[in-house]
This record gives structure tokens, C-alpha cells and sequence, in this order.
């Protein structure tokens, strides 16, 4: 149990139809279960009675971002090389990840990865994490410290990547059944089965990972034709397969839990049964570009139906922060539609909700997350918009509806504008 609070502020909310409501002024409350309770215009004090209320009338209070493809022991050296997918792999991450097997990188770069992520107004991440169970336990730990929901996967790697980041089918089992037992819908903590992806994995490994994650009905993470070197490699390790989608598949790995990272070059056939087995493919244009992976169409995805989310997948993406992401996905969306020779239809709404409603949807949890309603949980972020606009305090922007304050909160946005991130109805962040 904890205290009943509440936000008066500016809110923008996302609808099922794939808008968003822009509200100048309203009141948000939630009550000791963290759940929201009211919303809708500022009542009568007596209303507030035993509620603890944050007066935040200049501010914009948006649904809690959710990331849906990260790497947390990835996130000391982002920005750091930008070669192609294969080499940076080989040169950045297998070393870095490597050093999770010290209990102490562990923990401080757990903490540290989750505070960071509550502070870019981040309240539900997806992440994948070392090789290391131990490392792994230390993670899940300290995201329930910091209050994050995190849904997170011990990667799994049994070819192909150096001895020490390497496993068999036997070990993976016993690790996850630990990890599953301990951490899997316990608190805000999920735990989520994760083969890197199909050049790092036997069949034997893949199969497991299908299994298990059906049988123990956790979301399954992995990567999908990021790169074109990926992909030919990709074929050559399973010469049986269709395509790199139908590796996949063949073992079990596609499914509605199924979260696929990337899937810029997919072929048709490709899409058409990514869309009937009902998994998501997971949008990272930060990363697409930072190592050159090419662009994901998302608007013709959007359009054949296939279920998307929106992801940092730092350290190849190179920030923490969703509003980020969004700018670059409508960038790149109109880039794309450019050389497609089509008419650009991506907005900052459509982005601003995939990173929050849309990417409670890819999680099958927008009944309670990533839009404000009662019996909803009261996961937000309260925006101080004042950092990314364009004139002084005393001068007032003529562009100051509040859909105009959102774009300069999604283009102009500043690495202090998070002022506070509520998970739960709990504080977790306070600048
Ligand atoms: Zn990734």
C-alpha cells in the first residue's frame, strides 16, 4: 500500500483508434494500489482530500514510454563504433557483455541502467540481458529496487560468439526455470526467453526457447533480418529453412508473445507469416541508421497489418530516451516514403503512440497500460516543456497549443525535460 496522488496538468492522451486527445488542463488520481481513479477536469478540493497532488499546470504529462527492444549491458558504450552490424557485434558488445560475469559491472551497471531509463520518462522497459544467470539476478533485482516494470531475457548464445559467452540447451533450461520460478510475473517483473538470434543459436537452443516459452507463457525475444550479411549468414546455418522468418518458425519461436527485433529486409512471404502467427516486429531506427541496417518501411507494415512496436536497442541505438525514438521514426518514415516514391502518412502522433498505447498493445497490456483511464495503472511522466522551447520565459510562443508543444517536445527534445517519472503511482524519479 502506498499513498493516493495525483497530477494537475496538460495531458496528452492516445485512443485506441491510434490518435492522441490533447487536454490543456485536467486532473489525473490514482489510488493506493497505484490504479487510476479519476480523470478528468480539476474537481472540487474536497475531491482531493487525502490525495497527495503534484501542481504541475505548466507542464505536459504524458503515458508512461515504453522501450521495447533494449540492451542493458550494452549501454556503456553507446555511441561507440558505427560499423556494420556483424563487426561492431564482434568488436563492441561480445567483449563488453563478457564482463557481466563480475557480480559488481553487474550491479552497478543494472542500477545504473534503470535509473537512466526512468530519468527519459521510460516506466516500462524490454531488455535483453547478458549471458550470465547470475548477472541476470542481479538485474531483475535491481529493477524491482528502482520500481521499473521490466520485462527481461538472459541471452542465449550456444555458436558462433566467443567460449565465454557460450551455452548448451541443458544450462539455458536450468537457468531460465530458476530465473522463471524466482522473477516471472512477480511484482512488475516479467521474465522473457531470448536466443540472440538465429547465427548464434543451434536448433536444439531454438527449440527449447519455443517450448519454453509457451509452456511457461512468457514473451520470446530476438533479432530478425537487421542486416544484410545477417541475413545470407542466416541462411547459410540453416539451408533447410525458407527464410530467415521460417527458422523461426521451424522451431517453435513465432508466436503472439514473439517480440522481433529489427525485420527491415523481410520478404513477403516473410510478413505474411510473422502477420498470421501474430508477432511483433520491433521498430529501432536509431539503431537501423547508427550502423547503417538500411530503413524499415513501417508505414507499408502498418498498412499489411503486421503488429508493431517501437524500441532504443541501445548501444547500436545510442539513446535511452523513447521521445528520441519517436522523432527518428517519423524522419526515417518520410526518408523511406522518399525513395519509395510514396506519400509520407507517419506523423508525431502516430509515433508519440507507438512509444506508449501502441507499445502496450505489442505487449498485449493496453487494458492497463500506456493511456490514461480509470482502473488503469498511473504510469507517467510529467514533461517540462519550457527546456525545448524556442523563446524566453517572459516571451510568449505563439505555437503554444499543446499539440504544438508536443512536437517541440518530440523535435527539440532536451535530456532534462523529465521532471518526474511515476510508476505504479509510485515516484521512482524526481529531478
Ligand atoms: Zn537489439
Amino acid at each position: 500500500m502506498q499513498n493516493k496522488g495525483g497530477v494537475i496538468s496538460a495531458f496528452v492522451n492516445p485512443q485506441n483508434d491510434g490518435t492522441l486527445a490533447f487536454i490543456e488542463r485536467a486532473c489525473l488520481l490514482y489510488d493506493e494500489n497505484g490504479r487510476i481513479d479519476y480523470f478528468g477536469e480539476v474537481p472540487a478540493a474536497d475531491r482531493l482530500i487525502g490525495y497527495e497532488i503534484l501542481l504541475r499546470e505548466k507542464f505536459v504529462t504524458l503515458p508512461g514510454l515504453i522501450d521495447l527492444h533494449t540492451h542493458l549491458p550494452q549501454y556503456e558504450f553507446a555511441s561507440q563504433g558505427a560499423e556494420a552490424l556483424l563487426p561492431w557485434l564482434n568488436r563492441y558488445t561480445f567483449p563488453q557483455e563478457g564482463r557481466f560475469s563480475d557480480d559488481r559491472v553487474a550491479e552497478l551497471q543494472s542500477l545504473n541502467f534503470f535509473q537512466s531509463s526512468l530519468s527519459h520518462g521510460t516506466t516500462t522497459t524490454v531488455a535483453y540481458l547478458s549471458a550470465h544467470s547470475r548477472a541476470a539476478d542481479i538485474a531483475f533485482s535491481e529493477a524491482s529496487r528502482a520500481g521499473i516494470r521490466a520485462y527481461l531475457g538472459l541471452t542465449l548464445m550456444d555458436r558462433n560468439v566467443p567460449e565465454e559467452l557460450l551455452t548448451t540447451a541443458a544450462d539455458a533450461e536450468r537457468n531460465m526455470m530458476k530465473l522463471i520460478e524466482t522473477w516471472h510475473k512477480k511484482g512488475l517483473t516479467e521474465f522473457v526467453v531470448t536466443p540472440r538470434f538465429a547465427i548464434s543459436c543451434s536448433g536444439a537452443l531454438l527449440d527449447l526457447c519455443g517450448k519454453l516459452s509457451r509452456a511457461y507463457d512468457t514473451f520470446l525475444q530476438t533479432h530478425i533480418s537487421e542486416n544484410r550479411d545477417e541475413v545470407s549468414e542466416t541462411s547459410r546455418l540453416f539451408p533447410e529453412a525458407k527464410s530467415y522468418a521460417d527458422v523461426y518458425d521451424q522451431h517453435g519461436c513465432l508466436h503472439a508473445k514473439t517480440l522481433l527485433g529489427h525485420g527491415i529486409h523481410l520478404a513477403e512471404a516473410e510478413r505474411r507469416l510473422i502477420r498470421e502467427r501474430e508477432s511483433v516486429v520491433v521498430h529501432c531506427p536509431v539503431s537501423n541508421n547508427f550502423l547503417g541496417s538500411g530503413i524499415l518501411p513501417y508505414q507499408n507494415f502498418r498498412h499489411e497489418k503486421i503488429r508493431l512496436g517501437l524500441g532504443t536497442d541501445v548501444a547500436a541505438g545510442y539513446s535511452l530516451s523513447m521521445l528520441h525514438e519517436a522523432k527518428t521514426m517519423t524522419e526515417m518514415a518520410k526518408l523511406r516514403a522518399h525513395f519509395d516514391g510514396a506519400k509520407c502518412s507517419i506523423t508525431v502522433a502516430d509515433a508519440v503512440y507507438q512509444a506508449t498505447l501502441g507499445n502496450a498493445a505489442a505487449l498485449s497490456r493496453a487494458h492497463d497500460l500506456g493511456s490514461f483511464a480509470i482502473g488503469k495503472q498511473a504510469d507517467f511522466c510529467v514533461i517540462d516543456d519550457s527546456l525545448c522551447d524556442t523563446l524566453l520565459d517572459e516571451e510568449k510562443n505563439h505555437y503554444s497549443a499543446l499539440a504544438e508543444r508536443l512536437n517541440r517536445i518530440v523535435y527539440r527534445s532536451h535530456n532534462n525535460m523529465v521532471e518526474t517519472t511515476v510508476v505504479a503511482g509510485k515516484t521512482v524519479f524526481a529531478r
